[in-house]
């Protein structure tokens, strides 16, 4: 499953295509960016951690993840846990 991060809000959800956009809490509509195209938010076989050093999130994904999107700004920073 492939993740997405709102760059606004910093959710992240599971799913195959774009999520919708509707109700994001920062306002207006989420602003999705595709950071792994093969993981999840939990830990799943085949999966190791990534945490952004910048945001603080939690990824798990079989490479490294895409820099597009953090919501701290900029690239993510991703670090190996
Ligand atoms: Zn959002
Ligand atoms: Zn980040």
């Amino acid at each position: 499953m492939a993740v997405f991060i709102c760059s606004k809000c910093g959710s992240m959800v599971e799913s195959t295509s774009t999520p919708s956009g509707v109700g994001c809490p920062a306002g207006g509509s989420h602003l999705w960016y595709r950071i792994c195209s093969s993981g999840g938010v939990a830990p799943k076989s085949g999966t190791k951690a990534y945490q952004c050093r910048k945001c603080g999130k939690i990824v798990y994904c079989t490479t490294t993840p895409a820099g597009v999107g953090c919501p701290s700004g900029g690239s993510h920073l991703w670090i190996r846990l």
